[in-house]
């Protein structure tokens, strides 16, 4: 079904983000720069308009103040420094003289406003410092809270949500400045116009536990706001006005989803073993160290994927040594001996750090990850002297993100090895010998792995990104979601070749990807020879029921089968038959597939 359809009975259809029932009302967040009208003043209005320019200010200051004081307390200081960057673009004495100048040219205060913003965010947009570009996301967002005082709109933000609301927060997408205001006791879900299953949004989401459909396009204009809806993360779809009789199955549904993760809760100690004995590693994938501690008690033997860019995202400066030396600590700590996989900074895409990032036509394509650390070596080595001293307290492992040649891996070893230096120039206790890793995630890494595993020592392949760069759609666009298809031939091609080269030279591969999530994915790529699976900590006790429910020589025959294929759905369906043969229908093998309760075929996930 495709995501925008809206059928007769008023349900808004997207993509299943996170799993969860909500019933609650909205809070609707329209973060958009209004229309301005063009307004003529009359000479002897002028000073009560610059008057009324200030009173706007100083009213979007004291509301910056409130939202910091609501964004400190529940994401912490350093998450809340993002809204000092706007009180001090405010405080900006070039901008303000430059609206109070068109004011005088008898332009009304908020067109004044709007105009002087549209070409100062145009300057920073095209400036040639990074530092400078990465400012337009503040200036937006300043754009919009003064222009709303000025036109008398509501003020959106949730930090005005009184604690258990119970609320829905639907919106365009989820921006750096509305991320770090996200209060679990009074938003329950989120809804979102933009993403996909694979963009941040929908990551973030899954590691906050907060149920969230992505890809709705356009719920922003079809919800009015406040209204009573029931948001379903399981089949990606939101019910508005639900009548009674709506309300009571889902709260079934949501005590029966309940019953069944308390059930699935009870594999944590259980071993991820396959029927005919193939032991696989399961590990978690962590994205806020705070999650660390729920991951450790899913059952998960690790953390095979640790994003680190997300203690950067939505902040105004760049975490110091110290800093994140005391995320790593706490996540190696909740796992006690168990390896630790923790990426480098994978800032880029849709991860955007401090404030914005430098404008690019294709960001995707762009100045991200490995290619930013390596060009920004003090950044980077910050980062690798912190790991390296985390490195005292456990298994810790470094993981490059989007290597494309090795010379990446070894310029990135020698800053490696700069920085060692460094904590030796100053006396400090690290480890010296971490393994360094990469991710497989473009198209490039996987089809010469060869020409990389003399100087790595894992390989982990990233499906999301991988599958966006061999099929060359994006995995956040919502209009192609039904184009990004793991099961492409063309992906499992690359993902078989990987583990093959590990294989023969002796490297662990493992998979960190959504796919490694999903049921009939995870079945796939056991059958592919894949023996590691890193995945949301909330995905683990499914996961692992899975390995435990089937044969590994199974699904090397599934997974040879759906190979030979010409199309995802033709290996879709090689995969489902066998599958279903060892579990049956059961529901909980549709996860993260959009029929999973509206019914439509099952076909559905590998689209045209
Ligand atoms: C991936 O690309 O599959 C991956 C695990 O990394 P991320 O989703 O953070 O890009
Ligand atoms: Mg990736």
């Amino acid at each position: 079904m495709s995501p925008d359809h809206s059928p007769a009975d008023g349900r808004l259809i997207g993509m299943p983000a996170s799993p969860g029932i909500v019933i609650g009302p909205v809070h609707l967040l329209l973060w958009e720069v209004p229309d301005v009208a063009h307004r003529i003043i009359a000479d002897e209005a002028v000073p009560a308009e610059i008057s009324r320019l200030h009173e706007a200010i100083n009213t979007a200051k004291e509301r910056l103040a409130l939202v910091k004081a609501r964004a400190e307390k529940h994401a912490g200081p350093e998450e809340a420094a993002i809204f000092e960057v706007q009180v001090a673009i405010l405080s900006d004495i070039e901008l303000i003289e430059s609206v109070e100048t068109l004011i005088r040219r008898n332009i009304g205060a908020e067109k004044a406003f709007d105009l002087v913003l549209i070409e100062w965010r145009q300057n920073f947009a095209r400036h040639t410092q990074p530092m400078i570009r990465e400012r337009v996301g503040d200036l937006t967002d300043v754009h919009i809270r003064v222009l709303s005082v000025l036109l008398g709109l509501p003020d959106h933000d949730p930090v005005d949500l009184p604690k258990g609301s119970n609320a829905i927060l639907v919106t365009h997408d989820l921006t750096p400045s509305l991320t770090v205001q996200l209060d679990r006791d009074t938003i329950a879900a989120i809804a979102t116009d933009a993403g996909t299953r694979t963009s941040h949004v929908a990551i973030l989401a899954r590691s906050l536990g907060l149920p969230a459909v992505v890809g709705l396009r356009n719920a922003t204009h079809q919800l009015k706001g406040d209204e009573q809806v029931i948001l379903d993360g399981s089949a990606g779809l939101i019910i508005p006005d639900p009548t009674d009789a709506q309300i009571a199955a889902y709260s079934d549904r949501a005590a029966r989803e309940a019953a069944d993760t308390a059930e699935l809760q009870s594999l944590a100690g259980a071993e991820p073993v396959t029927l005919d004995g193939i032991r696989i590693i399961l590990r978690a994938n962590v994205d806020l160290p705070e999650e660390a501690e729920y991951a450790a008690h899913s059952g998960a033997e690790g953390v095979g994927l640790m994003r680190t860019e997300f203690l950067v995202v939505g902040r105004a400066t760049m975490p110091d040594e110290e800093e994140q030396y005391r995320a790593y600590v706490k996540v190696v700590k909740a796992f006690d001996d168990h390896p630790i996989v923790i990426r480098t900074f994978d800032m880029g895409g849709d991860k955007l750090p401090v404030g914005g990032y430098p404008t690019e036509a294709n960001p995707f394509l762009g100045w991200r990850a490995i290619r930013m650390c390596l060009d920004e070596s003090e950044l980077f080595k910050t980062q690798l002297r912190a790991l390296l001293r985390a490195a005292m307290h456990g298994d810790v492992r470094i993981m490059l993100p989007l290597v494309i040649t090795v010379d990446e891996v070894r310029q990135a070893r020698r800053l490696l090895e700069e920085a060692a230096a460094e904590l030796d120039a100053r006396g400090v206790d690290y480890r010296h010998d971490l393994p360094l890793g990469v991710m497989v995630e473009t198209p490039a890494a996987a089809v010469a792995a060869d020409t990389l595993v003399k100087d790595v020592a894992f390989f982990s392949i990233g499906t999301n990104d991988l599958v966006q760069y061999t099929l060359a759609v994006d995995r956040g666009n919502a209009n192609l979601a039904s184009r990004f298809t793991p099961l492409h031939p063309a992906v499992l091609r690359l993902i078989r070749r990987t583990v093959e080269v590990g294989d023969q030279n002796g490297l662990e591969v493992s998979v960190c990807g959504e796919m490694a999530s999903q049921p009939l994915m995870a079945f796939a790529l056991i059958g592919l020879g894949v023996r590691q699976l890193s995945v949301a900590g909330r995905s683990v006790p499914l996961v692992k029921r899975i390995v435990r429910g089937v044969s590994a020589e199974i699904a090397r025959e599934a997974a040879e089968a759906a190979i030979s294929t010409q199309t995802a759905r033709e290996a879709e369906h090689e995969l489902r038959t066998r599958l279903f043969a060892a579990f049956g229908d059961a529901p909980f093998l549709r996860d993260g597939l959009p029929e999973f309760v509206d019914g439509n075929t099952f076909e559905g996930i590998s689209g045209p």
